[in-house]
């Protein structure tokens, strides 16, 4: 755990949440300031900075991580309609918590590229 990393306290409970999803890999929580009708965060437990630091190593997690997006769309009622799973890197990606998280959005359409 980062002691000062945002999501680090989210994941140890430190900081408040609303939890969607949690195992023992990933957690997923209502993002605070959504931007479309569902909008969740799913996250690793361990401190990665963002997807630039992702390795083969790294593949269970991320695997899961999609599995647990796809799980949500379907309790969401997305599934059908469409959505978008995304995660920004670095400041020109838009990045402004450096704890790797994909943001899961639906419920409207989106358009592309993104803005
Ligand atoms: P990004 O800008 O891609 O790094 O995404 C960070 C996301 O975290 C933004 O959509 C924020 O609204 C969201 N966020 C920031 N602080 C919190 C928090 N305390 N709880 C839930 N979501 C948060
Ligand atoms: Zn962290």
């Amino acid at each position: 755990m980062v002691s000062d990393c945002l999501f680090c306290r989210i994941v140890a409970g430190e900081l408040p949440s609303i939890r969607v999803h949690e195992d023992e890999l990933v957690i997923a929580i209502r993002d605070i300031a959504p931007r479309a009708p569902t909008h969740i965060l799913i996250m690793p437990r361990e401190h990665i900075a963002s997807a630039a630091d992702l390795t083969d190593a790294h593949a269970p997690i991320v695997g899961h991580l999609f599995a647990v997006a796809a799980e949500l769309a379907r309790a969401e009622g997305i599934a059908d309609g469409g959505y978008r799973v995304v995660t920004n890197v670095g400041a020109w990606g838009g990045q402004t918590v450096d704890h790797l998280h994909f943001h899961l959005m639906g419920g409207r359409p989106f358009s592309w590229p993104p803005g």
